[in-house]
Parts: C-alpha cells; sequence; structure tokens
C-alpha cells in the first residue's frame, strides 16, 4: 500500500484515493488471517449480532418452506410492516405500494442513482461515503461537490445549492463518515429550497436510528410531502444484518413501480425468507435503542482519548457510527499531515486499522474516519497506539 500512495489532491469527479477504504479493509483481514490481532476501525460492520428474533424469523420462514421466489418489490406483509413503521415513526401515509424491497443499500442506491437523467447534475455533499462518487462515474452521470469542514461543524452552505444548476441531490444524515446530523431548521430550509427548484432528493438514511443524546432531532423526506423524493434505507446497521442484504427504498408509487420493473430484471425479487426476517426486525425497537446507547457512550469514549492522547480535532458526532477527527503529528506542519501514509503505518506497525480521509474526497486528507465497532476498552487501546505513530 505503501507505493500507492502519491499527493495530488484535487477536488473532481475523478478524484481516487491512493489507499481507499476497501484496501485497508481487506489488508487488515489478510493479517488477521496470519494470526495478528486487528483493532479494526475501518469498516462499517457491527461488532454485535442480529437481534434473537430475527434469526429464529430466518429459521421458521425457512422450515415453512418460505425460501421462494416472491412477488418483485416484496411480500405485501413485509412492505406492510416497513409502511407501518415509517408512518409510525414520522406521520407519513405510505402505502405498502410506496416500498421496494432491495438486496441491500448499495442497490438500492444503485436503482435511485440509475433513474436519474444523464443530462442532470447531481449535487453531494463532501466529505462523502465513496459509493455516492462511484455510481456517478459508472453510470457517467454530472457531479458537483458541495463542501462542509471540520471548522463550520460540517454545515452545508444552501446559497450554494440554491445557485447550483444541480437536478437532484444526494443526502445522508446522520452522516457517513462525520456524524453530523443537519438540525431541523436547516434540514427544513434544504427541502423548501429543494421543492422550489424542483430537485430530486435522494435521502440515504441508513443511520436515522442512530442519534445520540435526544438532542438534534432527526429529519427524514418523509416529512416534506411536496418533495420529490427518493429514500434509501437498511436494517445492515440498525439489526447488525449486513449480510441479509435487506433494504427498502421509498417513493411515490409511480417511481417504485418503475424500479421494481427494474428490480425484477436485476435479481427478480429479494429472498423470501429474509423479508420475514425484516418483518421481524420492524418489531426489535428495545434491541435498537440499547445499541444506539451503547454506540453514544462509545463516542464518548472515543473523543476523550482523541483528546488526551492525540490532541485531535473533531465534531462530536450527533449520531451514525463513525468519528472523522483531524490529526496533526509532533513532525508535520501545520495542514500537511498525510492521513494516508499514518494509516499504512498504523496498521504495519501496531495492527490498528482506520481509513484515510481521502476515501471521502480529497479535501480531507487531514482527517481519519473511525468507526465504533469495537468495546470501549478496544476504542481507548487502539488511539493509545496511535500516539505512538504520530
Ligand atoms: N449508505 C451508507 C451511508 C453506508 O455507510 C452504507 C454501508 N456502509 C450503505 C448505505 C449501504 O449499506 P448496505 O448495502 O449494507 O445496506
Amino acid at each position: 500500500l505503501q507505493s500507492q500512495i502519491s499527493k495530488k489532491d484535487k477536488e473532481d469527479e475523478n478524484f481516487a484515493p491512493a489507499v481507499s477504504l476497501v484496501d485497508m479493509f481487506l489488508k487488515a483481514r489478510e493479517m488477521e488471517r496470519s494470526g495478528k490481532d486487528i483493532i479494526h476501525f475501518d469498516a462499517g460492520e457491527p461488532d454485535f449480532e442480529p437481534p434473537p428474533q430475527v434469526v429464529d424469523a430466518t429459521i421458521s420462514a425457512l422450515k415453512e418452506g418460505k425460501a421462494r421466489y416472491t412477488e418483485s418489490a416484496g411480500v405485501p406483509a413485509a412492505k406492510r410492516a416497513v409502511s407501518e413503521k415509517l408512518n409510525r415513526r414520522y406521520g407519513s401515509v405510505l402505502a405498502p405500494e410506496n416500498v421496494l424491497l432491495t438486496a441491500g443499500g448499495r442497490l438500492a442506491l444503485y436503482y435511485a442513482f440509475m433513474s436519474i437523467p444523464k443530462d442532470d447534475m447531481v449535487g453531494v455533499a463532501t466529505p462523502d461515503w465513496p459509493a455516492y462518487r462511484d455510481l456517478c462515474r459508472f453510470l457517467t452521470l454530472k457531479s458537483r461537490f458541495f463542501k462542509t469542514s471540520l471548522d463550520s461543524g460540517w454545515d452545508l452552505d444552501l446559497g450554494e445549492i440554491e445557485n447550483s444548476r444541480c437536478k437532484a441531490l444526494i443526502l445522508n444524515y446522520p452522516n457517513n463518515p462525520t456524524g453530523k446530523v443537519l438540525d431541523k431548521k436547516k434540514f427544513t430550509q434544504l427541502m423548501e429550497l429543494a421543492e422550489r427548484k424542483g430537485m430530486l432528493v435522494i435521502s440515504d438514511e441508513v443511520y436515522s436510528d442512530y442519534v445520540f443524546d435526544g438532542g438534534k432531532e432527526f429529519t427524514s423526506v418523509l416529512q416534506f410531502p411536496n418533495l420529490n423524493f427518493m429514500l434509501v434505507s437498511s436494517l445492515s446497521k440498525s439489526y447488525a444484518m449486513t449480510g441479509f442484504r435487506a433494504a427498502y427504498i421509498v417513493s411515490d408509487r409511480k417511481t417504485i413501480s418503475r424500479l421494481t420493473n427494474i428490480n425484477s430484471m436485476v435479481v427478480t425479487s429479494m429472498p423470501e425468507f429474509v423479508q420475514y426476517a425484516m418483518i421481524a426486525a420492524m418489531n426489535c425497537d428495545d434491541y435498537v435503542r440499547e445499541k444506539v446507547q451503547m454506540i453514544a457512550r462509545r463516542r464518548d469514549t472515543a473523543t476523550k482519548a482523541l483528546t488526551k492522547n492525540l490532541d485531535a480535532e473533531y465534531y462530536t458526532p450527533d449520531g451514525s457510527l463513525y468519528i472523522f477527527p483531524r490529526l496533526h503529528s509532533q513532525s508535520s506542519s501545520p495542514g500537511a499531515f498525510d492521513s494516508e501514509k499514518f494509516a499504512v503505518e498504523l496498521l504495519d506497525k501496531e495492527y490498528v486499522s482506520v481509513t484515510p480521509g481521502t476515501s471521502f474526497g480529497p479535501l480531507f486528507r487531514e482527517h481519519i474516519r473511525m468507526t465504533l465497532l469495537q468495546n470501549d476498552s478496544r476504542i481507548e487501546e487502539g488511539i493509545e497506539r496511535m500516539s505512538k505513530i504520530l
């Protein structure tokens, strides 16, 4: 990995990090297979198991022979479980016909991006989870990046969006990697702006359960009835169901019907037993509450250790499973810290795996993304080991 590192940063749609999130994850896994004990702050993979009710429901479904093709958008009971849960939470009036079950959030995002006309400009708030950039490139969509920074609390400049030619906007709150939740007032202004400009808002709400402190109330696109939107969500994070590939996309009936035809071509339907696992998950609120409290505690552990051991600067996450500190080393001059070099050295020498900030855009070379998916003592230990490299 050392040899991949170059220092050319440019904020354009073709930027690619020299050492990516996937590179770090694969290298850490390889070292683990050779017997090293790696502290993983890399992939967003929960370190806890799915709810027992979900596992039981999956086994029962299999025993009952529910291992068939189904309706392409999903069985009515599963779509209803999703729409009713969202309606209870947001006061929306979704019907099962507003829901398409997809084999993972990534597939849902692929369908959402696929439906953007080629000539339309897509706005992406950066730092950005790499899939959005990758999808724009893969589908040859024009993209425009709206920069946010640690120094301004990762806040969006609405004026820039207002004055742009973007016809679609991809949002992700609570945010991966920053942990930011846009406050209700700002989010509302943004939705009003999108309505005024006739923009399509693709809202990736996979972390919507992970909101801490009861402080900032999370706002969903579902709370704006006149908005042209596609909501993407997944069961991967809230229920630790990454390997189930269970997710959904919500939009108006016409859009869902169009996307269902595509889903039918691509995968026919989600596995039937996974859909029954999804129904069970929709009733696991206590499990989710407990996990959210646990991650909030880990966030506190991480922030304390980052301050004490690394003198790092960070935004205290309002939610999500991540923290995105800005680091500096004793030898680097201000602004010159290279997180790609740091991440590679940290893994090689101290067996701690983090993601360099450049995975989230060229402007974040001084940052690293850490997941909060290790227990408290390993979080402390991992940060202590970082201080040795710095
Ligand atoms: N959106 C964001 C912001 C994510 O971080 C992830 C997973 N890392 C996903 C979507 C997709 O998750 P999945 O495909 O497992 O549903």
